[in-house]
């Protein structure tokens, strides 16, 4: 438990930041945390490199809505200090802390007060008898540097805490986990180091953390970008774990591409929808398509959605259309059925005489002929799943007559 957000164990992944202000500027810090909370961070890490700023801790801690993590490096006794200043966790490198005996001093600290620990390995600080294995093989010298850790650890009598291997690699980090993941019963914090800014390193985070937590593998995770605004590293971190369905946190916007048919000024309308939907916590489907000639098509699923021509456009509701109405009140009108749809207590509201109108019009625009983008791809679908059927029917065995079914 880090505060009260469970960690490991089956509970849901954990959403960390870390604030980027000083942390003795109490009124800034206090500012930042309050903003990456409303963003939906479960858990936020303050850096602790000064005696100012283990001397605010307790006023951070007290003021902050969600639990605070002292991030320590190098000086031990801030470590003690940030325990005795009540943070729900303290975070150390023991590769950088000064040895074993101001490690087990920490851990003594932490398991008298009930702190929960993170143990951090760092590509950038393995110990010096593990430089001839980080030369030949970096994961191997990262994972063993963070066993080494957890066997100090087993040997204080302390496991209350968590490990992270940070690497500024993603293929380095996505197999140090995983291999990592094997060999400890621990919880995981996982992080790529120094990722970038907001595009590259978003990109970098969603392909290694991503891939590790479809394998199951990560209990709580930080995505490190280059801004000032922590509260955007908190964003990219739900996207992540909303595309995997591992946890759900306001509404899921879905756009197509766009192609050459597109007839109106989508991009501004997914912004702009995109900007409203935060006001919104309940995780509906909103679905925003370029153009009618697909019908409704894939956004058949989604709770709300708009398909828009030149000048006029509709808006639908779980594949049947709602109304018709002029494209530049597309997005005034989708909020509006929106609202109208949860004042209602989550039921869709339908005027059938404008409804009827919405589907002539959909029938005009609709093109069943048109090889758009959506169509190519079902037909790439259905081509390789023909394909699949005739690979089955060929591993007919002759001996034994038995046939291999998808699912066996
Ligand atoms: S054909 Fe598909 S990708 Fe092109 S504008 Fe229409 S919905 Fe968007």
């Amino acid at each position: 438990m880090v505060g009260d957000v469970p960690i490991g164990g089956g509970a849901p992944v954990a959403v960390q930041t870390m604030t980027k202000t000083e942390t003795a500027n109490l009124t800034a810090t206090i500012e930042q945390i309050a903003t990456v909370a409303a963003a939906g961070a479960d858990i936020v890490r303050v850096a602790v490199p000064r005696e100012a700023d283990v001397a605010v801790l307790p006023q951070i801690i007290d003021a902050s809505p969600i639990p605070v993590i002292a991030d320590i490096h190098f000086n031990y006794t801030l470590a003690l200090k940030a325990i005795d200043a009540g943070a729900h966790c303290v975070r150390i490198n023991p590769g950088n802390i000064g040895g074993h005996d101001k490690t087990a001093k920490v851990v003594d600290h932490a398991k008298a007060s009930g702190t929960p620990l993170r143990i951090g390995v760092n590509s950038g600080s393995l110990p010096e008898h593990l430089r001839a294995l980080e030369f030949e093989s970096p994961v191997e010298a990262l994972v063993a540097a963070a066993v080494e850790w957890v066997v100090l650890m087993e040997r204080l009598d302390f496991t209350n805490f968590k490990v992270s291997m940070k690497s500024t690699s993603v293929p380095n980090t996505i197999a140090s986990n995983r291999m990592l993941a094997q060999r400890i019963p621990y919880p995981l914090h996982l992080g790529i180091t120094e990722a970038g800014t907001k595009w590259s390193g978003s990109i970098k985070s969603a392909v290694g953390l991503g891939t590790l937590l479809a394998d199951g593998i990560g209990d709580t995770i930080r995505i490190s970008l280059s801004t000032f605004h922590a509260e955007e590293e908190v964003k990219v971190a739900w996207e992540i774990l909303k595309a995997l369905k591992l946890r759900e946190r306001g509404p899921v916007l879905i756009a197509c591409p766009t192609c050459g048919r597109l007839q109106f000024d989508m991009d501004s309308v997914v912004a702009e929808v995109e900007r409203r939907l935060e006001a919104y916590d309940d995780p509906i489907e909103v679905s925003i398509l370029g153009c009618a000639v697909n019908g409704i098509g894939e956004a058949r699923h989604a709770d709300f959605g708009i398909t828009g021509a030149k000048d006029m456009g509709m808006i639908y509701s779980k594949g049947e259309p709602l109304k018709k109405v002029p494209t530049e009140r597309l997005v005034e009108e989708l909020f509006a059925e929106i609202d109208r749809y949860y004042a209602a207590g989550r039921n869709v509201v339908r005027d059938e005489s404008k409804a009827a109108e919405a589907r002539a019009w959909l029938a005009e625009h609709e093109d069943e002929s048109e090889l758009t983008p959506e169509r190519l791809a079902a037909l790439e679908a259905a081509g390789a799943d023909a394909d699949v059927a005739a690979e089955i029917d060929e591993t007919e065995s002759p001996v034994a007559g038995r046939r291999f079914s998808r699912a066996g």
